[in-house]
């Protein structure tokens, strides 16, 4: 037997050593479906599977790179290197850039993101003079969202009178013209939105079977993590690959299907055994992940929810520490609470920043938890806000390299063309869009064609629309001739963005030049792990795709040492040793708007069952009695997932007098003059009453510690990066040549040198990029 399969228990190895044939695992949190996943692949090429001829569908890109790395340890990564892994939108993205031309895009067809979607969107409504306070972009978008979803074209929509009364009931009767014109649009822009990346694979598989017979004798092993959250899109393109072969094995977790609001269909999981001929289905019980106080709590939560299937959880793990509870009277508060005890957890049991997570509902919530961070001076990283690619100076110069790409692309062109300023002015892009739209042209192509058309500019506008157009030709030509690098840089300063940016000298400003740098950096490195593989050419459009599908969760490079903050959306197959789940309120958590049916309620507690499994060793359940919502001061009682879980996992660590569970009995004799804020409750099990205790009675389980005062401001510990440099020092850059550090700032991560170079005067770089060699 190989060594790798060792590391798995028989449960394990039975699935990973099935060659042949439709599987399922169904499993709960921790169990090990992803590392099953893994040393399936690695054991399917040791038994003479081409790499080639495997396709792992993961649910974030990150994770297929782990995955690979981890089969590359095993089998080697010149193998390694050509299995197919990625998101379903990252991997379909790819094939359809093969097949383009069969849907009538130009291979070169770019991506929108939400953002330009939700842009496009608000000038339709716009040009079709509806009202945008009925007709709302972003909700718009999300139902045009759902029909692409579940492969409602606008055909399809216009035949099915049903979808229309709905629209219409809910007071959007010219929604499928919206969708109509939306489609179009992206047509001519020769773009494609994240959910055509899976509805025009549908439509290529369905429309050409000889398509279709490529890939499915491509892909003869199919393997999808996170299964229970595809939806039917998702699942159509899987079933339709695996239909020749029936190698097909997935993994998921009933009780983690959290994207239903995202139409994700958890049947998908529960019919599975109905779609393929002899599914043998495997389960995991064993979790390896979390102590026994967490797995056992989180069996409590979701035994809770009716729709389930039953599954059995257990580990033979430690008990671990109770999940402690901790109650505050703001969130301002909470979050001094989570800083300052990840500063004392950190100091006394040498912990590093990553171990710690902060999990929350709403992304709105960050914002405490933030504050309070940077007063200790934690170093964190959000995941999932305004990510670095959708910053403006950012998607401003990837607006002119997408142009230099594809110039029918029309949200990139509406972003750039006027940006930095040149007189081209709201009336002039109205014209050319009419115009556009009525020779059914891109924009781009109207205004190559200005000479020819009469649209009553003056020759002043005419000639400035002339020099736009030369401008991306030129870049254009620069394309063809260098590098990635090279023509984004010429491009940020030859189009005035760089001069532009300059004439703010605030830190926020300067801020913005140092993210064109860190893009352009980006960049480099980019095409130079491009080389290696397929050669420089075609590096700028992989480069905006890989740009375009990028989630947060990607960048994640895990070498800088920062705790986590996101979403527990996002946190899904992740693992920290130390978890908080804050804002445990009702109607924060589970969501006010999410209590309405039974099955809405259901999800919100898988939600949190998610959230919980995330834990290794200690879980934090926070919630603050108010909290400032959408800018007004609002009340909140405690979640009652806290009170789902049974009593004898929790430690309360805030007396509970105004908890609205507890009334506990007080005897205040006992404890003489003692501060009752330093008080905790310790709720026993069998419902004896709580008991209070101070930090000088003995705490058997738990080890509880009264939270020290401890100084604000204490010194960062110190970050080994780069150390060695120093102001003076004499340095080489790849690229900019020699130069002189003037002077450094920032730690960690932020670590930064102000360098005069001999040639290109001075840069301030970010030295995690700059590769530097002292002299
Ligand atoms: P989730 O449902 O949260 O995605 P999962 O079922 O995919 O969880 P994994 O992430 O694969 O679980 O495994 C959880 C943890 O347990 C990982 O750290 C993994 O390395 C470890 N693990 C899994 N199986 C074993 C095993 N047989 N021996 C030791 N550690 C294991
Ligand atoms: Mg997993």
């Amino acid at each position: 037997m190989h060594n790798y399969i060792s590391q798995l228990n028989e449960a394990q190895q039975a699935p990973t050593l099935q060659k042949d044939g439709p599987m399922i695992i169904i499993a709960g949190a921790g169990s090990g479906k992803t590392r099953v996943l893994t040393i399936r692949i690695a054991y399917l090429m040791s038994q003479g599977v081409d790499a080639f001829n495997i396709l792992a569908l993961t649910f974030t890109n990150k994770a297929a790179k782990e995955m690979k790395k981890r089969i590359s340890d095993i089998v080697g990564s010149s193998e390694a290197k050509n299995l197919w892994m990625g998101t379903f939108h990252s991997i379909f993205a790819k094939i359809l850039r093969f097949e383009a031309d069969k849907l009538g895009f130009p291979s070169n067809f770019s991506i929108y993101d939400s953002q330009d979607s939700v842009r496009l969107i608000s000038s339709i409504i716009k040009e079709m003079q509806l009202d945008k306070d009925v007709y709302k972009p972003k909700q718009v978008l999300s139902r045009i969202s759902s029909y692409k979803n579940s492969l409602i074209t606008v055909k399809a929509y216009f035949n099915n009178p049903e979808l229309q009364e709905a629209d219409a009931m809910s007071k959007k009767p010219r929604l499928g013209e919206i969708y109509q014109q939306y489609v179009d649009r992206c047509f001519k822009a020769g773009a494609m939105d994240f959910d055509d990346l899976l509805l025009r694979t549908n439509e290529l598989l369905n429309r050409f079977p000889e398509v279709l017979a490529k890939y499915q004798d491509r892909f003869r092993y199919i393997l999808v993590d996170e299964y229970q959250d595809t939806n039917h899109s998702q699942y159509l393109i899987v079933r339709a690959l695996s239909d020749k072969f029936q190698n097909i094995c997935v993994v998921g977790d009933d009780a983690q299907s959290i994207y239903a609001f995202r139409g994700a269909n958890i049947n998908n999981i529960l019919n599975f055994q109905k779609d393929y001929d002899g599914v043998q289905m495997y389960r995991l019980e064993q979790n390896y992940r979390s102590s026994k106080n967490i797995v056992e709590a989180a069996n409590a939560i979701i035994d809770k929810n009716k729709t389930k299937l039953d599954k059995v959880v257990w580990t033979a793990n430690d008990d671990g520490p109770r999940i402690k509870v901790h109650r505050s009277m703001t969130d301002g508060e909470e979050g001094r609470f989570v800083a300052s005890t990840i500063f004392e957890e950190k100091m006394q049991n040498q912990l590093k920043n990553s171990s710690f997570a902060i999990l929350y509902r709403t992304n709105a919530q960050s914002r405490a938890m933030e504050d309070a961070l940077r007063k200790r001076d934690i170093p964190y990283r959000i995941y999932g806000g305004l990510s670095f690619y959708q910053r403006k100076e950012i998607k401003d110069v990837l607006g002119y390299l997408r142009l230099v790409i594809n110039p029918k692309d029309e949200e990139a062109l509406m972003r750039v063309i006027n940006y930095p300023a040149r007189g081209i002015g709201d009336s002039t892009l109205e014209k050319l869009t009419v115009a556009a739209n009525h020779y059914g042209r891109s924009v781009f192509e109207v205004m190559e064609n200005i000479d020819k058309i009469d649209l009553r500019l003056n020759a002043g506008t005419k000639n400035k629309l002339h020099d736009f157009v030369m401008m991306i030709k030129s870049f254009q030509v620069i394309n063809e001739t260098h590098d990635a690098f090279y023509l984004s840089e010429h491009i940020a300063k030859k189009t005035g963005l760089i001069q532009e940016l300059k004439k703010d000298a605030t830190p926020e400003g300067i801020a913005r030049i140092e993210n064109i740098e860190e893009l352009l950096n980006g960049i480099r490195d980019f095409i130079e792990g491009q080389v290696e593989v397929d050669g420089a050419r075609g590096a700028l459009s992989e480069f905006l795709e890989d740009v375009a599908l990028a989630s947060d969760l990607d960048k994640d490079t895990g070498d800088d040492d920062r705790v986590a903050l996101m979403t527990i959306h996002l946190a899904k197959g992740l693992e920290f040793p130390h978890v908080f789940i804050v804002g445990m309120e009702e109607d924060l958590f589970p969501s006010a708007m999410s209590m309405n049916t039974r099955s809405e309620l259901e999800e919100e507690r898988r939600l949190f069952y998610v959230a919980l499994t995330r834990a290794e060793h200690q879980a934090y359940l926070t919630y603050a009695q108010s909290r400032y919502r959408w800018g007004k001061l609002v009340d909140s009682e405690p979640s009652r997932f806290i009170e789902e879980i049974t009593d004898n996992f929790l430690e309360y660590l805030t007396p509970a007098e105004t908890n609205y569970r507890y009334k506990p009995m007080i005897n205040t004799d006992i404890f003489g003059d003692v501060d009752k804020s330093k008080l905790r409750q310790v709720k026993p099990a069998n419902g004896t009453p709580p008991k209070w205790i101070t930090d000088n009675d003995p705490k058997p389980d738990m080890g509880i510690r009264r939270l020290k005062p401890m100084a604000t401001n204490a010194p960062n510990s110190p970050v080994a990066h780069d150390s060695k440099l120093a102001a003076g020092n004499v340095v080489m850059h790849e690229r900019f040549g020699k130069g002189k550090v003037l002077n450094l700032e920032g730690v960690g991560a932020d670590r930064k040198a102000e360098i005069q170079f001999e040639v290109g005067g001075i840069k301030k770089l970010l030295l995690r990029f700059a590769k530097l060699d002292v002299l």
